[in-house]
């Protein structure tokens, strides 16, 4: 694995690269787990490079969020990518990808405001910038990105189609501990105890899909405040079922059987942690 610490040998490495390979492009913030390394075994799959950025992006994250306190772990990183048999680790500074003057950026629009956008002013215009630099300087052809964070993956779909960007991007499932909490980089911040109370996370959102499907009847208001309750103590930042591409808000008073392509969303605080999840409503196998 050739380790590119910066945009210029990434860009002279990779466009030494011949036309024939096909290369695959993973973004991380680091702190891997084996949700990141599934994306890498279908990065894999898609192609014939694998790319994996490791970069904590200062842009995304907020004044008083937790830039500092993003756990940092790339000599662990760099050995599990190895063994996964990633060909190429990017790994910039932030200097390197702000340089001083550095002053234009993606404005990603109304989807930007919504669900974690409210809570996070800035966040999505920031992973724009990023993942289009990181597209930029890769020239990969496919991105892979998590649906356990389906909101960016949807925000970049938007960009990449409002820039024409020529590549694909193809959206894994969730990865789940045993328990059922979706793996994050942010779950190690959580006690013993913290983890007892999280994992009620995966259980309501499984259990208001269960509901939705045995009793069609239920209005989205009802199935909603059935969730409520079932997540308190949790201090809840939001919690919605959208429908569609643009996760437009279901209204209350309808029923999740006339919603095209239903997902419930949350985020909630757990102490100083912030965790979020999102499943589909319908069939689909998570
Ligand atoms: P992050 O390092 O948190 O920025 O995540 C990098 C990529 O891994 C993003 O595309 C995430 O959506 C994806 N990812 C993070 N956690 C999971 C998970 N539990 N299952 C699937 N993908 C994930």
């Amino acid at each position: 694995m050739l380790v590119l610490e910066n945009p210029i040998d990434a860009q002279t490495e990779l466009s030494q690269l011949s036309q024939s390979e096909l290369i695959v492009l993973v973004p991380t913030m680091g702190c891997l787990h084996e949700g990141h390394l599934q994306l890498v075994e279908r990065a894999k799959q898609l192609g014939s490079r694998v790319v994996v950025s490791i970069f904590v992006n200062p842009l995304q994250f907020g004044p008083n969020e937790d830039f500092d306190r993003y756990p940092r772990t790339f000599h662990e990183d760099k050995t599990k990518l190895e063994t996964a048999g990633v060909d190429f680790l990017f790994h910039p500074t932030a200097a390197d990808l702000y340089p001083n003057g550095f002053s234009c950026s993606i404005e990603v629009g109304s989807l930007a405001n919504r669900l974690c956008g409210h809570f996070r002013p800035g966040h999505f215009n920031g992973v724009a910038t990023v993942c289009m630099k990181l597209f930029e300087i890769t020239r990969a052809q496919v991105a892979v990105f998590g649906e356990k964070d389906f909101q960016q993956l949807q925000v970049i779909r938007n960009v990449v189609r409002d820039f024409n960007l020529p590549l694909a991007i193809v959206g894994h499932p969730t990865v789940r501990d045993t328990d059922g909490l979706a793996l994050s980089s942010r779950n190690r911040f959580l006690s013993a105890q913290d983890r007892e109370i999280a994992k009620r996370i995966p259980q309501t959102l499984f259990s208001v899909r269960k509901q939705s499907l045995e009793n069609p009847d239920l209005t989205i208001s009802q199935l909603l405040s059935e969730a409520r309750a079932a997540l308190a103590p949790l201090e809840i930042q939001y919690l919605e079922i959208t429908d569609g591409p643009n996760m437009k808000t279901a209204l209350p008073t309808s029923q999740v059987r006339h919603l095209e392509v239903p997902r419930i969303f949350l985020a909630v605080k757990l102490g100083n942690t912030r965790l979020i999840d999102n499943i589909a409503l319908k069939e689909e196998a998570e």
